[in-house]
């Protein structure tokens, strides 16, 4: 497959770049497994920026256009682009795994249905939902309180998951009347170029999804665009934060999927060996470049020994390989800047005394940016690598004494975002997962639905994505009180 772009997509067609610099040449990606060239891309200027906000609100402001269909007709344009999506599935995950290293059996099974499974699952929803209810107020006045689309969308999304992540937003957007401009990262906007051909060959209209690949700069660009009505972010909390302000200064509705820095509250009773592929997944999936991941583990200081042994063998036994290879339970990190990022942690971490009880350092095979599978032990709350996110495969062991010091220990975080809990006695695991202050937490494992909303509190963000939250977060909820 040949993926040198030399155009990008707005307004439904295929333009050259308004204002790249002619002296900086495209964006190259690598293959984060081998360091191999997988495809360019143009680099945009904020010139492209205003074209592609022009466009998505011509697109929502034309009086018969998208916002003004019936949610029936929306939800059938969404599932045309569903099963234009679902036709590229295996290319999608494969070119995921390419840019970013994501093993190929997740990014199969997760990145390559993602778009095509959120699209018809909001698209059931809008179905099934009146966007118009009356209100019968204590005189008996008739209030109609009407679900509007709140407008242009500027949708800002990481390369951990890029489909993923890109579709938590554009499905519900869209089943709500909404627009867009999605903005990939850098590393991935080579799989975005599939989503906007998906568009391009769907029934949607012009302008109503436009994809603006590119970096920092023109995330920023957008973000502050007079056009744009709702920014929804997901990212880190250093760049979440910049763009609350901004939004704050704007008075523009924001939505941030940021950092985590989960706990497992490993309870006293579990055997974790029979917990293999749920402890993993929780804690490890895509190569630790996962938000929720429980990379604290909570175990009992008197079995502390007995836990160390466990989770070194859970995580200490996986395949590391190329994101290529089935058999890879582990692949590559994203870049060498996240690399560098994860083994600083590693050695601020030996520096405060912690001990690595498997991996450590970097696997001899292979030309990626990788790090191997990494217990660490012998490790406290305050130190750095419990309090700070590494998004790498890289988990620490801390001990706690009773169970409400657990509960402590998992809410003293800077983050709160997910969390798991862990026992054979589930009613029990539930008590415990109602003290934990996160935005979400899984039982024995983590396996999130788009039915339930997913998000975080303090340094994790704010707002909810998925479930009727999500939906909701995209429209303005509007009174019309009847005549007096
Ligand atoms: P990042 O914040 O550097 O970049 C994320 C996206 O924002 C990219 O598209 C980037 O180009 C853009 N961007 C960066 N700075 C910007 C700015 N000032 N204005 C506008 N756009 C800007 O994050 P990353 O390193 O690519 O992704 C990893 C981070 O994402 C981790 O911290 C991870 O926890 C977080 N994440 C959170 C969730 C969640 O749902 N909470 C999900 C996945 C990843």
């Amino acid at each position: 497959m040949d993926y040198d772009f030399d155009s990008w997509f707005v307004d439904g067609e295929w333009v050259r770049s308004a204002d790249a610099d002619p002296t900086a040449g495209p964006v190259r990606v690598r293959a984060a497994s081998t360091r191999e060239p997988v495809g360019s891309f143009p680099r945009l200027g904020v010139a492209d920026v205003a074209r592609a906000v022009g466009a998505a609100r011509a697109a929502f402001d034309d009086p018969g256009g998208w916002s003004a269909w019936t949610p029936a007709a929306r939800a059938e344009a969404m599932e045309d682009l569903a099963d234009r999506l679902a036709a590229k599935s295996e290319e999608i995950g494969r070119l995921v795994s390419l840019e970013n290293g994501m093993p190929i059996s997740l990014s199969q099974r997760s990145e390559a249905h993602a778009g095509a499974g959120l699209l018809r699952f909001f698209a059931a929803m809008v179905r099934e939902r009146s966007e118009e209810e009356v209100r019968v107020g204590v005189t008996g006045r008739h209030n109609v309180v009407r679900s509007e689309p709140l407008g242009v969308v500027a949708a800002v999304v990481p390369w951990n998951y890029p489909q993923a992540l890109a579709f938590t937003k554009v499905a519900p957007l869209l089943a709500a009347g909404c627009t867009v401009v999605l903005k990939p990262a850098e590393e991935t906007s080579l799989d975005s170029y599939l989503i906007a051909q998906a568009v391009a060959e769907s029934g949607l209209p012009r302008g109503v999804v436009n994809v603006l690949p590119g970096g920092r700069d023109v995330g920023a660009a957008l973000v502050e665009h007079p056009g744009v009505d709702k920014v929804a972010f997901t990212g880190s909390t250093a760049a979440g934060r910049a763009i609350a302000v901004r939004c704050a200064e704007l008075l523009r509705p924001v939505s941030l999927e940021l950092g985590g820095k989960s706990a497992a509250i490993v309870l006293e009773d579990v055997d974790l060996t029979s917990r293999v592929a749920e402890f993993r997944e929780a804690t490890m999936r895509n190569n630790g470049q996962t938000c929720h991941l429980s990379t604290r583990v909570l175990v009992p200081a008197a079995r502390y020994d007995h836990y160390v042994d466990q989770v070194t063998d859970l995580i200490g036994s996986q395949v590391v390989g190329d994101a290529l290879d089935a058999a890879t339970d582990v692949g590559p990190l994203v870049s060498e800047v996240q690399r560098d990022r994860v083994e600083g942690y590693l050695g601020k971490a030996r520096g405060d005394g912690a001990t690595a009880t498997t991996g450590g350092g970097r696997p001899t095979a292979g030309q990626g940016w990788y790090v191997e599978p990494t217990v660490l032990r012998d490790v406290d709350n305050d130190q750095v690598i419990a309090r700070e996110e590494v998004f790498g495969p890289v988990l620490c062991v801390i001990p706690y004494g009773d169970t409400d010091d657990a509960v402590r220990l998992a809410n003293d975080s800077d983050y709160g975002l997910g969390g798991t809990v862990w026992s054979e006695d589930e009613e029990r695991a539930g008590a415990v997962a109602r003290r934990i202050r996160t935005g979400t937490v899984g039982i024995n494992g983590y396996r999130s639905d788009p039915v339930a909303p997913f998000g975080g509190i303090k340094g994790s963000g704010t707002g909810r994505e998925l479930g009727i939250e999500g939906l909701q977060s995209y429209r303005n909820i509007k009174s019309i009180f009847p005549a007096p």
